[in-house]
């Protein structure tokens, strides 16, 4: 089947009847939107970013913000949320018809994370999926025809899960000098070293992991010598463990330190060539960078409904607090806000598609383009979601109102998987040709 040809999930959402997604002589609640947030404009965009949109509403409004708070509380993982979404073929929304993939893009993925993230199931609900979507990005891609059929079928029929193994202690944001090594040992590599944050790895059974195969010291440049694998992620063989980090936000979504020592994987475990992991990872980095600022969007989105519902209804001094400019210019400023980033996220996003058949698009318009649209979506999020806990008052800081978890988890796209500063740091070189400052 072509990319133009209808995915299974797409004539899934098709043949679903939807009720109208709001109507505004619903009474008032200050609970999230049941369907779809009315105050995102969905203006501009395709059939198919829509209807995914409409599908991936209806399947998350099973999944309320009392699950979401719930789970954020016991740390237990939202099993039923991947099921659901990978039983309707979901979570192969941008991966290759014949291994079971929808064929849709990163542009069509990223509506599908902002509008998981929307529905009140914030960053632990985006992050229940996402290595799945973009981490499998480089493995379709470069991995031979019998890799793919042997590595992502089961992901993307939600039978197996993946984690992304990149980040490590004592490396920080300096991915180029990665100290975990993989060293060739007859047909297998032997794994040593130590990841750090790696979201998922308590259920995920294989792991997509960069390591250096070439000692920093050997390689020409530092770019160079990093291995990408697709391994088998087997808690019961020697030579790993994990340890689980409590965290701030997101708790549903375990993050984890990972230790391998001397863990033994099969040298077919190598996605590309040998020594080009760097080169073939940030394929997948910057369809991450657009899933991540399409998660920001959604938290955003969600507590700017929240907090104008609030607005409208709260009276105090004998009129609604949204009266007051005080209150209500704050919340214009947020929309305003994330309308920009929403804009930059979608075009981001057209750019990575387009650039896999437009050569004149090239990888680093696509890599700023990514970088930015990531910034400007966790920050619009975070101003939103900090506007959000102080329309409402004391009741923003109580758990049952909710914008107090969006608020925790809308860090994430500020941190990871990539900086605010090291996004200024990029623009700042590449860009505008300044000199390099770190
Ligand atoms: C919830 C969560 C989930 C995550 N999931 C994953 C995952 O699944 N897989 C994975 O591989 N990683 C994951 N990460 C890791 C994440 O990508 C890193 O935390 C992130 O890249 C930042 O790296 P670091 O924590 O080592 O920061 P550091 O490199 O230690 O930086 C610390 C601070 O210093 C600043 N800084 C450093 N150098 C400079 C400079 N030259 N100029 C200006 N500022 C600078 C940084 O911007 C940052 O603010 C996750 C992180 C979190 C919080």
């Amino acid at each position: 089947m072509s990319r133009r040809s209808i995915p299974r999930c797409f004539n899934q959402a098709k043949r679903l009847s939807f009720p109208l997604p709001y109507s505004r002589s619903r009474p008032f609640s200050i609970s999230a939107p049941r369907r779809m947030n009315p105050l995102m404009e969905t203006s501009g965009f395709s059939d198919t970013q829509l209807q995914v949109r409409e599908a991936i509403a209806k399947i998350c409004s099973n999944f309320p913000d009392e699950y979401w708070a719930a789970h954020d509380e016991s740390g237990e993982y939202p099993h039923e949320l991947h099921a659901a979404l990978s039983k309707d073929g979901w979570i192969g929304i941008a991966l290759p018809e014949d291994l079971g993939g929808s064929g849709l893009g990163i542009s069509e993925a990223t509506m599908m994370l902002h509008t998981i993230s929307e529905s009140g199931a914030g960053m632990a609900g985006a992050q229940s999926i996402h290595a799945n979507v973009y981490a499998t990005q480089p493995v379709a891609k470069f991995a031979t025809p019998e890799q793919r059929q042997r590595m992502l079928p089961n992901l993307i029929n939600g039978k197996s899960r993946v984690c992304f193994g990149v980040t490590e202690p004592n490396t920080g944001l300096e991915t180029l000098k990665l100290r975990t090594r993989a060293v060739r040992d007859g047909d297998n590599y032997k794994v040593s070293g130590q990841k750090i944050w790696i979201s998922s790895a308590q259920v995920a059974s294989n792991m997509v992991l960069l390591a250096r195969t070439t000692p920093l010291e050997e390689v020409k440049k530092p770019s160079e010598g990093l291995s990408l694998f697709f391994i088998d992620f087997d808690k019961n063989q020697p030579g790993l463990e994990l340890k689980k980090i409590k965290k701030m936000g997101g708790r549903a979504v375990d993050a984890n330190e990972v230790f391998f020592d001397n863990y033994s994987i099969p040298s077919d475990s190598l996605i590309g060539k040998e020594g080009q992991g760097f080169k073939i990872v940030l394929h997948g980095m910057n369809a991450e960078r657009c899933l991540l600022a399409g998660e920001a969007l959604g938290l955003g989105y969600a507590a700017l409904y929240r907090a104008s519902r609030y607005a409208k209804e709260r009276i105090v001094f004998g009129r609604p607090i949204g009266m007051n400019q005080g209150i209500q210019h704050p919340l214009a400023d947020a929309y305003m806000h994330l309308e920009a980033a929403k804009l930059a996220t979608y075009h981001a996003a057209r750019l990575y598609d387009q650039s896999r058949t437009d050569e004149t698009i090239t990888l680093a318009a696509v890599g700023v383009a990514c970088n930015s649209a990531k910034y400007l979506a966790a920050e619009a999020a975070f101003k939103a979601c900090e506007r959000s806990v102080l329309s409402l008052g004391g009741m923003g800081y109580a758990q049952e109102y909710h914008v107090e978890r969006y608020l925790r988890e809308c860090f994430v796209p500020r941190i990871a998987p990539v900086s605010r500063e090291m996004i200024m740091n990029f623009v700042g070189e590449k860009v505008l040709g300044l000199p390099r400052s770190y």
